[in-house]
């Protein structure tokens, strides 16, 4: 009762206060427990308007950066997605709602295991994961009508751009370590589109593309 009213007040105060129109994406958000994503110790910032540490150095990311990474990659109900860092996998989570079947991205072996264990909390069955370098995509399930990358990347990986299908779209954060701006990477007829939006704070992505 405590984190649903928490969470109500997150969606209205973060998310819909700051553009956040896309009413399914609304929806994700309400159905999704952010204290479960977590850590024990935390859970009473769960619905905190910043990103919180899931070890490792590493973070779940701001509600709102999820919400607008999320609307920005205009996710559709037959989409298959590529997710490049699973972290807590509430990206996923989210996402699980929104489109078919998502395969996410950990280097982090105890990440993938702990984010594993959070989306079985959920119930959630459309949701694959794979440990090893985003980087270089997953060749072995493209191609993804949609692409999302949660940490900071140097550049567009080239890869990752080839295993967008057509009329795919790509969201990913752009720059060096300590700014990115967040990137529309959008496939027509062959032809790419990029289109920079928000600027945001990532963990960086590291790996053969990545720093
Ligand atoms: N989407 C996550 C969530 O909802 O909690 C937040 C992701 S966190 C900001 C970035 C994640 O990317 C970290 O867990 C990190 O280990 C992972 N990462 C960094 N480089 C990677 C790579 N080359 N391949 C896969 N994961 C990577």
């Amino acid at each position: 009762m405590y984190y649903d009213k928490l969470r109500t007040e997150m969606v209205n105060d973060q998310l819909k206060t700051r553009g956040i129109t896309n009413e399914y994406v609304i929806e994700s958000f309400e159905k999704v427990k952010r204290e479960l994503f977590v850590p024990e110790n935390l859970k009473n910032m769960a619905y905190n308007d910043s990103p919180l540490p899931i070890g490792f150095k590493q973070t779940i990311s701001q509600p709102y950066i999820v919400a607008i990474m999320t609307q920005l990659l205009n996710p559709e109900k037959e989409n298959i997605v590529l997710e490049v860092g699973t972290g807590s996998g509430y990206q996923a989570a989210i996402l699980s709602y929104l489109v078919k079947r998502i395969y996410s991205m950990e280097r982090i072996r105890e990440l993938r295991i702990e984010a594993q264990n959070n989306i079985k909390k959920h119930n959630i069955k459309n949701v694959f994961f794979i440990q090893g370098d985003g980087t270089i995509g997953a060749s072995q399930y493209e191609p993804f009508d949609r692409i999302i990358v949660t940490a900071a990347s140097p550049k567009v990986p080239q890869i990752l751009v080839d295993q967008l299908s057509d009329n795919g779209i790509m969201i990913i954060p752009v720059g060096n370590i300590n700014l990115q701006f967040l990137k529309k990477v959008e496939k027509k007829d062959g032809e790419i589109i990029i289109t920079d939006y928000d600027a945001c704070r990532f963990v960086p992505l590291i790996g053969k593309n990545g720093f």
